[in-house]
């Protein structure tokens, strides 16, 4: 973290994505997240969170930083559809459209057919420039939705968020991310099946986990589904970092995501790669 991203708290990082060159900017709305998801890296002692701030104080710093990104990917440190956050994110969405950026925004809540309607004008607004937005849905399946993310929406109510969103002709795409170790080979292959006429493709993840100062896995909370798959054999290393004063994360590479990414259509392993997809498919968007 930079220091004036300490000052205005708003924006998160830049990073360019190796395989597609775009440059990503990631927005953090700040404030906390209350859904509690187990694996969530938010709620490790290290993350240092970011102040709460209003939809002004967002778009007046990326109207600043406008040079420095090609892609505005949306909500990493809470959800943007939280109901004390869902008019930032909506309002700074409307605000934003004529930025000539590729847009995306991650999910775990379900859109009502009201904000459906905010997203697909500033989409059409986007047109003009010939840029995307995209809609990521996180869907990790239903054993994992029920036991790790107890406070988001169901599967069906989730499936049913999806649907509606793709149906308005929004580009969806579905999360499996992070992909937790736990997760089986059947329940990823589900996962796919119950969401594919329901969004343009797929995205696939990787864990990011901190080593405890026990020499154990500590992290998040409730670590038990990733600690099982992190001990056994697949267990592949590398390091990031959320800023100087966070300490070092280890990601967690599942080999499944490459075979998920050669056996199915549309499946993608880094959120950037659905922007050139959506180029070459839709030329004419
Ligand atoms: S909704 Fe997102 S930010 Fe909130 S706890 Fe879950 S993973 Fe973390």
């Amino acid at each position: 973290m930079k220091e004036n991203e300490v000052s205005t708290g708003a924006t998160y990082s830049v990073e360019t994505d190796g395989k597609t060159g775009l440059r990503r900017m990631t927005v953090s709305m700040g404030g906390g997240c209350p859904v509690g998801c187990a694996y969530c890296y938010t709620y490790d002692p290290k993350f240092q969170g970011y102040p709460r701030r209003n939809a002004d104080q967002i778009v007046d710093e990326l109207t600043r930083r406008v040079d420095e990104f090609d892609i505005l990917q949306w909500g990493c440190d809470t959800e943007p559809f939280l109901p004390k956050n869902k008019e930032i994110t909506l309002s700074s969405l409307e605000r934003i459209a004529r930025m000539k950026k590729h847009i995306s925004f991650a999910t775990r809540f379900v859109l009502t057919d009201g904000e459906i309607d905010r997203v697909a004008s500033v989409a059409q607004t986007m047109k003009a420039d010939q840029k995307f937005l995209a809609g990521f849905h996180s869907y990790l399946g239903r054993r994992a939705i029920a036991e790790l993310e107890p406070h988001a929406p169901s599967a069906d109510e989730r499936l049913d968020g999806m649907r509606r969103l793709y149906n308005a002709g929004i580009f969806t795409f579905i999360f499996i991310r992070p992909l937790l170790p736990t997760i089986t080979d059947q329940e990823l292959d589900g996962i796919i099946a119950e969401t594919k006429n329901h969004c343009h493709g797929h995205v696939v993840g990787e864990v990011f986990y901190r080593d405890s100062v026990d020499g154990v896995t500590s992290p998040n909370r409730q670590r038990k589904h990733i600690d099982l798959g992190l001990v056994s054999p697949t267990r592949q290393g590398a390091s990031m970092s959320f800023g100087p004063d966070t300490g070092d994360w280890n990601v967690f590479a599942d080999p499944r995501i490459q075979r998920l990414v050669g056996q199915h259509e549309n499946v993608f392993a880094h959120s950037s790669e659905v922007f050139p997809f959506l180029a070459e498919k839709f030329p004419s968007n």
